[in-house]
C-alpha cells in the first residue's frame, strides 16, 4: 500500500486564494485600504503588482511575506501581478537563482502575468537618463568615489555640490554617451540626478543613477558596461510595466521621495506608488541572502535547500507545504513597524496543515526488542490502524503483529520514575491498535545495557481495549521485527542557538552562534512495512514523533526521512497565555 497525503500544490484560483489564505471577511490591512480608496476614488481601473527579486539568492520565507502580499492583492482585486528579476548588479547575479525563484514562486501555489527583466529595459532606461541630461536635471560627475562620498556631508552636515555639477548638458551628453561605449574604466565617471546636495535626506543629495562596471550580464551578455543603480532602474521599471501599487519594505521608505522624483519627471498619465510594509523577521534564523549565501558557501549547510535554511526551498525540503506558508503569512498580517516573530508561530502553521492532510504511520527511531513469550512463534496477524483520526474518509490499513516487535527505547525505564507511565517491569502498556502487553523480565549484554524486553499479551485486549475494564496509562507505537523496514531519519533543530543570531559581541560574527547539534542523523531506525513505496516528498505524521518527509536523496530500498516538526506545539502554549 502507498500512503501519499492529498497534495494540493496546483495554482491558486481567485475565489480561493481569497478564502483560503485572507479569509474572505478578514478587515483590509493598511495597504488594501489603500488600493480600496484608490479604486473607489477611480485613481485606477486595474491593479498591478510585482514581485521584484535580485536573482542574487534563493528566496526565504521573508520573501514569501512579499510574495504573498503582491500575488494576494492581485488576485484579491483581479489584477496582475509580474515577476520581474531586478537584474541590475551583474556581478552577484546568476541564472540559477533566477530558475531557483520561479521554481519557488510556482511552488507556492502563484501564476505570474509576466516573466520580466529590469534589464530588458536597459535601452528605455537609457533614453530616460538622455532626457534627464537634456533637461539639466542629471549630470555626469568625475569625482573619484571617495570624493562623491566626501562631498555627499553627513546626517547632520550638508552635502557640497561637486565640481563637474555645472557641467554642460552637450558635454554630459558626450560623456554619458563614451560611458556607454566603453572609453573609461570603472569608475572614472558616474551618472548622477542633479536634485539638492543640502537635501536632509541623504538620498535625494544627487544619487548616482548609472556606473560603469565592465562586468558581463547573465542576460545581455557584453552589451553594457554602464548599469543603472537600483533606485533608479526600480521605479522606471514599475512605471514600464504600469504597476498601480509598488509594494515593499520599510528599509526604502527614505527612498520614496527619490522614486517619487523620477516618476514625476519622466513619466506622463498615471504613475505608480510606492508603499511600503515591514519585513518579516524571525528568530533563531538569519534572513539576509549574503548571510545565507555565507552559511552554503563555507559549508555550514549541505545547500540552499538544506532543510535548516530559512529559505523556500529549504522549507520545501524539509516537508513544509505551500498551504502552511501562505497561512503563516496571512496570520502574520501587515504591519508598518519592524518585529520579530517566533519561528514557533511558523511551526504552528505547518504543524496545523499536516495535522489535517499527513496520513499516520509507525516508526521506531530507537529501536528496542520485545518478545511476545506467549504468542505463538511463527504467526503473524494484521491488525487494523487508522490512518488519519482527523480524516475519517482516509480509512484503516493492515498493520503487521507478530512474536517480536520494536519499540521505542525511551519507551521504557528499568527503575522509573513516579510519573512515567511508559514500560517498566512489571508494568502493562498498549500497543497501539493491538494488544496489551505487560513487562516480565529484561534480557541485558555484558555491558549491563538492556537489549530485549520480555513480555506476554493478553490474547482477549485485541483492538487495544481490556474486556474487564481495565485501564492502562500508555499506548505505544511498535512495528514487527520481521515485517520492518530499516530507515535513516535526520531530526533538525534551529540553525542558531539564540534568538537573534546577528547581535554578536566584539570579534564574534553570526556563525559564532550556529548550534552544533542543528542535525541529527539516526541510521537504524525501523518503519512499518506500509512505507516501502513512499514516494519522495510524501508527508506523514510518525506517531507520537511529528511529522517527517521523504528526502530526495532517498533511493529505492534505502529511505531517508526529514522531521518536518515535532508533534509538540509551543506556539498553541504561547498563545493561549497571551491570547
Ligand atoms: P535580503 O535583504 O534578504 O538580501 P533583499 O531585500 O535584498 O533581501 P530582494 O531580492 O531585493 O531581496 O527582495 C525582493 C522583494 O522581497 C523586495 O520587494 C523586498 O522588499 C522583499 N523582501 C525581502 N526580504 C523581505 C522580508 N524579510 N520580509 C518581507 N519582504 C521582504
Ligand atoms: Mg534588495
Amino acid at each position: 500500500m502507498v500512503l501519499t497525503m492529498n497534495q494540493s500544490e496546483g495554482p491558486l484560483t481567485p475565489a480561493n486564494a481569497v478564502q483560503s489564505d485572507r479569509g474572505a471577511s478578514a478587515p483590509l490591512d493598511f495597504i488594501r485600504q489603500i488600493i480600496t480608496d484608490d479604486l473607489a476614488a477611480g485613481a485606477h481601473t486595474h491593479i498591478a503588482t510585482r514581485f521584484p527579486p535580485e536573482p542574487n539568492g534563493y528566496l526565504h520565507i521573508g520573501h514569501a511575506k512579499s510574495i504573498c502580499l503582491n500575488f494576494g492583492v492581485a488576485l484579491e482585486y483581479r489584477g496582475t501581478c509580474n515577476l520581474r528579476l531586478d537584474d541590475t548588479n551583474p556581478t552577484k547575479e546568476d541564472v540559477e537563482y533566477v530558475e531557483a525563484i520561479k521554481e519557488d514562486v510556482r511552488w507556492l501555489g502563484f501564476t505570474w502575468n509576466a516573466e520580466l527583466y529590469a534589464s530588458d529595459y536597459f535601452e528605455q532606461l537609457y533614453g530616460f537618463a538622455v532626457t534627464l541630461i537634456q533637461r539639466g536635471l542629471a549630470y555626469v560627475d568625475s569625482l573619484t568615489a571617495d570624493q562623491i562620498r566626501e562631498y555627499r556631508g553627513t546626517l547632520t552636515q550638508p552635502g557640497r555640490n561637486s565640481p563637474y555639477r555645472d557641467r554642460s548638458s552637450e558635454e554630459s551628453l558626450d560623456l554619458f554617451g563614451r560611458m556607454r561605449a566603453g572609453e573609461f574604466p570603472d569608475g572614472a565617471h558616474v551618472l548622477r540626478a542633479k536634485i539638492d546636495m543640502a537635501s536632509p535626506n541623504l538620498n535625494m543629495r544627487d544619487p548616482a543613477l548609472y556606473r560603469i562596471r565592465h562586468a558581463s550580464h547573465h542576460r545581455t551578455g557584453d552589451a553594457w558596461c554602464i548599469y543603472p543603480m537600483y533606485d533608479y532602474a526600480h521605479p522606471l521599471s514599475d512605471a514600464i510595466e504600469g504597476i498601480t501599487h509598488s509594494l515593499c519594505t520599510l528599509e526604502f521608505e527614505d527612498h520614496r521621495p527619490l522614486y517619487d522624483w523620477l516618476v514625476e519627471h519622466l513619466i506622463e498619465g498615471e504613475r505608480p506608488q510606492q508603499i511600503e510594509f515591514a519585513r518579516l523577521n524571525l528568530n533563531y534564523t538569519v534572513m539576509s541572502k549574503r548571510k545565507l549565501l555565507q552559511l552554503v558557501q563555507q559549508k555550514h549547510v549541505s545547500g540552499w535547500d538544506d532543510p535548516r535554511m530559512p529559505t523556500i526551498s529549504g522549507l520545501r525540503r524539509r516537508g513544509y507545504t505551500p498551504e502552511s506558508i501562505r497561512g503563516f503569512c496571512s496570520r502574520i498580517g501587515m504591519a508598518k513597524k519592524e518585529n520579530v516573530i517566533d519561528v514557533a508561530q511558523l511551526e504552528h502553521s505547518v504543524r496545523e496543515d499536516l495535522n489535517k492532510r499527513a496520513p499516520r504511520v509507525m516508526v521506531v527511531l530507537d529501536p528496542l526488542k520485545v518478545v511476545i513469550t506467549n504468542y505463538p512463534e511463527g504467526q503473524v496477524e494484521e491488525v487494523d490502524v487508522i490512518n488519519n483520526p482527523e480524516d475519517p474518509s482516509a480509512g484503516t490499513r493492515k498493520v503487521a503483529f507478530s512474536r517480536e516487535l520494536y519499540v521505542e527505547r525511551d519507551d521504557f525505564m528499568e527503575d522509573p520514575p513516579n510519573k512515567f507511565f511508559r514500560l517498566a517491569p512489571g508494568r502493562e502498556v498498549r500497543l497501539r491498535c493491538a494488544y496489551f502487553v505487560k513487562c516480565q523480565g529484561v534480557v541485558k549484554d555484558a555491558s549491563g545495557k538492556v537489549i530485549e524486553l520480555r513480555c506476554t499479551y493478553d490474547p482477549a485486549t485485541r483492538g487495544g481495549d481490556a474486556p474487564d475494564g481495565r485501564r492502562v496509562k500508555a499506548t505505544l507505537h511498535w512495528v514487527s521485527a520481521a515485517h520492518a523496514l530499516p530507515v535513516r531519519v535526520r531530526l533538525y533543530d534551529r540553525l542558531f542557538s539564540v534568538e537573534d543570531a546577528e547581535a554578536t559581541q566584539e570579534g564574534q560574527t553570526f556563525l559564532d552562534h550556529l548550534n552544533p547539534t542543528s542535525l541529527q542523523i539516526l541510521t537504524a531506525c525501523q518503519a512499518e512495512e506500509s512505507l516501502r513505496e513512499a514516494q519522495e516528498m510524501s508527508r506523514y505524521q510518525f506517531e507520537r514523533l511529528g511529522y517527517f518527509c521523504v528526502d530526495p536523496d532517498s533511493r529505492s530500498g534505502e529511505l531517508i526521512f526529514n522531521r518536518t516538526v515535532s508533534l509538540r506545539d509551543t506556539w498553541s502554549k504561547i498563545a493561549r497565555k497571551n491570547p
